[in-house]
């Protein structure tokens, strides 16, 4: 699943190669995936020029001359500048713009591609209650985000409505490298550990940033990215030791999901 890393890596991949591009016209394969008719949602975005791509969380935010477009890739999925001669096999929406150049999106499951009128962004409930992104954050954001609240600092990391961009990629090794156990509730941080866990969330997002997002997703132009399995220190790595202390990594149970830790580095208590 895209998190931070991938979804901003598009976003400035997007910047660079298409504001400026004005869309001439829309296919649109699955109209599920839209937020209004297929018709209205066409009609609302031929002939807009893209002013500036931005990101919140997993949501990249096209601003253009006539309203946003909000895409949103869910589980995964692609979203590749192409030309007519060089349409992916798979795609669910092409964007052709004046220069016969496309954007093509694709999602492996389900995702999604929103018109919203200028004026009605906080109106768009999906990305209306979305946090800071999570790398805009520093120690005196992540402490007043956290000030009051007791859930259990892993729960924490992946709800989009208080930091957005974490998902379960990444937020193993942001544990690992504040030192904290994921059932650890937040009342229970001192100042120090919520500061250590500022400098984990850019310490476990930054490095995949740096090289365009996880292997396992493509850029703009179909190209993995060049952050690789090997660069994770301890998600999915059960039974191999910790790189810390020696000690063997261990996959439990957190509530409903798996967490990846160890058990030396991160005590419960
Ligand atoms: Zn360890």
């Amino acid at each position: 699943m895209p998190e931070l890393p991938e979804i901003t890596s598009r976003t400035l991949e997007m910047r660079a190669a298409m504001i400026g591009k004005t869309i001439a016209s829309i296919e649109v394969l699955q109209p599920k995936c839209l937020n209004i008719p297929a018709g209205d949602f066409r009609a609302a975005l031929t002939g807009a020029r893209f002013l500036d791509v931005t990101n919140r969380g997993k949501w990249i935010f096209v601003e253009t001359t006539q309203g946003w477009l909000l895409l949103n890739l869910g589980m995964g999925g692609e979203i590749l500048l192409v030309t007519r001669d060089s349409l992916p096999e798979k795609r669910r929406l092409i964007f052709d713009f004046e220069d016969d150049t496309c954007l093509a999106v694709n999602f492996w499951w389900f995702g999604y591609a929103h018109y919203v009128p200028d004026d009605e962004l906080s109106k768009h409930k999906m990305s209306a209650k979305l946090g800071p992104n999570a790398l805009d954050l520093d120690a005196t954001d992540l402490h007043a985000i956290i000030q009051g609240r007791r859930e259990r600092v892993k729960s924490f990391l992946l709800n989009q409505e208080r930091i957005a961009g974490i998902g379960n990629a990444y937020v193993h090794d942001i544990l690992f490298l504040a030192r904290l156990h994921p059932l650890r509730t937040l009342d229970t941080l001192s100042l120090k550990e919520v500061g250590g866990l500022a400098d984990a969330i850019h310490a476990g997002l930054q490095p995949s940033l740096d090289k365009g997002g996880a292997f396992y997703e493509v850029n703009l132009y179909g190209q993995p990215g060049g952050f690789t399995k090997d660069e994770i220190i301890i998600g999915y790595r059960e039974g191999e030791p910790c790189p810390q202390c020696g000690i063997i990594i261990q996959k439990i149970k957190t509530g409903s999901t798996s967490s990846f830790i160890c058990p030396n580095c991160q005590k419960i208590a």
